[in-house]
C-alpha cells in the first residue's frame, strides 16, 4: 500500500450491550453475585465463596468435582450451567518458548491467546507487555514468596473482542473488521485454560489486553475481568501486573483510572508523535483528538514510581524519520511514559513493513538522547504468527 494513500474508517459502532447480573455467565460472576443466587437456594453465603474458589483458582468448572458442596447443591449447581465457555483447539509452540492457543467460543467463532516467556536477561528490550511492570522495584505481590520467586515468569496476552473496530492500517484485527465484544467470562476463561498450558515451574506473572480487540471499546466487561482477576478468592492478581493497552478511547481511560485508583497499567498505542501522521494510520486519532488523549493521560492517577507505556509501531517511511522522535520526545514531555518500540510485524492484508533495523536504532538512538525512556520489544512468537498484530480471525 502506498502510505500516502491510507484509508480512513468511521467512528466504531456503539459498544455491545452489558448483561445484568442476572444473565450474566456464571464464569463472569463474582462471589457477591453468587452470593445472591446461593441465597435464594437458602445456602450459606460461604459457599458462594467456594464455587467462585473452584472456578477461579482451581480452575474447575464441572460442579461434580466441587467435593466440597453437598450432592443436593451440585446438582443444582449443575442447571446453572457453569462450563467452560471456550474450547481448546490448537496450540501452537514457538521455538522461544511462546504458546499460541487458538479457542472455540460457544458460537463457533474463534480467539487466540498468547503466553510468552518473560525476558531472558537482554538489555534495552521488553518482553510483550511486561514493560514498566518489573522496573519500579516494587515486587508487590506474591512473588516475594521465595518459591514464587524462583519460578520461571510468563505473560498472558488476551483478546478482548473477536476481531477489531479501530481499523489500524498496519494490524490484521483491525483490517478483519469487529465480529463481537468478549464477555468477561470469555476473556477470563482463556485465563483459566492459559493456565494449564504452563510447563512446570512457570507461573503467569502479567496480563496484557494486547490481543485481538480494543479492550476500551466495551469498557465493562473488560472492568469486570480485572475485577475477577484481582478477586482474592481468584487468581488474586495485583493490578499492577495487569496492562490495558489501549488506541486511546479516552472515556475509557478516565473510567479506568477512576475506578481502578491507577493501579491498572496503562499501555497507550500511539504509534505517531503528531495528529496528521496518527491519522493516516490510526484512523481512530480522527475521533479521539491527539491533545485531548494527551490531557487525559497527565489526568491518569498514576501511582508514585509508575509510567505509562507508550506503544510506537515503527512503519517504513510512515512515521520513522528523526523528526518523528524529536516531535515525540516534545509530545511526551511531562508525561511519566516510557516508549516500547515495536519494528512492525508483516501482515498479509497491507504492504507495510518494518523500517531497517539501522533505522529502528538511530530513532531509539535520538529518542534516548533526549532523555527519552525507550526500548525496542523484542519479536516474540513471530513464527507461530503470534506476534504483535498477528492475530488474524483465525480460521473456524
Ligand atoms: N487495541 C489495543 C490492543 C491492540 S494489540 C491497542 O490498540 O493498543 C497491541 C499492540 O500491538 C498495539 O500497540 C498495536 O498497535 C500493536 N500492533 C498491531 N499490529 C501490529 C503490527 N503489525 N506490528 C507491530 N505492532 C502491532
Amino acid at each position: 500500500m502506498n502510505p500516502s494513500k491510507l484509508p480512513v474508517i468511521p467512528a466504531p459502532p456503539a459498544a455491545p450491550r452489558h448483561p445484568s447480573s442476572k444473565e450474566r455467565h456464571p464464569v463472569a460472576r463474582l462471589p457477591e453475585d453468587f452470593h445472591d443466587l446461593l441465597g435464594q437456594l437458602g445456602e450459606p453465603s460461604f459457599r458462594a465463596d467456594q464455587v467462585f474458589r473452584w472456578i477461579h483458582q482451581h480452575s474447575v468448572f464441572d460442579v461434580e468435582r466441587m467435593t466440597n458442596l453437598s450432592r443436593p447443591l451440585r446438582s443444582r449447581l449443575a442447571e446453572l450451567d457453569i462450563a467452560c465457555p471456550l474450547d481448546e483447539v490448537t496450540v501452537q509452540r514457538s521455538t522461544d518458548g511462546t504458546r499460541k492457543l487458538l479457542l472455540r467460543l460457544r458460537d463457533g467463532m474463534a480467539i487466540e491467546c498468547v503466553l510468552i516467556p518473560q525476558g531472558n536477561g537482554d538489555q534495552g528490550s521488553d518482553d510483550q507487555g511486561s514493560d514498566d511492570q518489573d522496573d519500579d522495584g516494587d515486587d508487590d505481590d506474591a512473588s516475594s514468596h521465595p518459591e514464587e520467586r524462583r519460578s520461571r515468569p510468563m505473560t498472558l496476552c488476551v483478546s478482548s473482542q473477536v476481531g477489531c473496530a479501530m481499523g489500524c492500517v498496519f494490524c490484521a484485527s483491525g483490517q478483519a473488521g469487529l465480529k463481537r465484544g468478549l464477555g468477561a467470562h470469555e476473556i477470563i476463561s482463556q485465563v483459566i485454560i492459559a493456565r494449564r498450558h504452563l510447563d512446570a515451574g512457570e507461573r503467569i506473572k502479567n496480563l496484557v489486553f494486547m490481543g485481538m480487540g480494543e479492550p476500551l471499546h466495551h469498557y465493562a466487561e473488560t472492568a469486570r475481568t480485572i475485577r475477577l482477576l484481582t478477586h482474592p478468592l481468584g487468581a488474586a492478581m495485583s493490578p499492577r501486573r495487569i496492562t490495558v493497552s489501549t488506541v486511546g478511547l479516552i472515556s475509557g481511560i478516565k473510567k479506568l483510572g477512576e475506578d481502578f485508583g491507577g493501579k491498572v497499567g496503562l499501555a497507550i498505542s500511539l504509534h505517531a508523535p503528531d495528529p496528521e501522521t496518527r491519522s493516516r494510520i490510526v484512523p481512530m486519532n480522527l475521533h479521539q483528538p491527539l491533545d485531548e488523549l494527551m490531557a487525559a493521560l497527565h489526568a491518569y492517577p498514576l501511582p508514585k514510581r509508575r509510567r505509562i507505556t507508550i506503544e510506537y509501531t515503527l512503519i517504513d517511511r510512515v512515521n520513522d524519520r528523526i523528526e518523528h522522535a524529536r516531535r515525540l520526545a516534545t509530545t511526551l514531555a511531562g508525561l511519566p511514559s516510557k516508549v516500547n518500540l515495536i519494528p512492525m510485524n508483516p501482515i498479509k492484508a497491507s504492504t507495510l513493513r518494518a523500517p531497517l533495523p539501522e533505522t529502528v536504532e538511530a530513532f531509539r538512538r535520538e529518542l534516548a538522547r533526549l532523555r527519552v525512556s525507550c526500548s525496542v520489544r523484542q519479536t516474540r512468537g513471530d513464527d507461530v504468527d503470534a506476534a504483535c498484530g498477528q492475530l488474524a480471525l483465525a480460521q473456524s
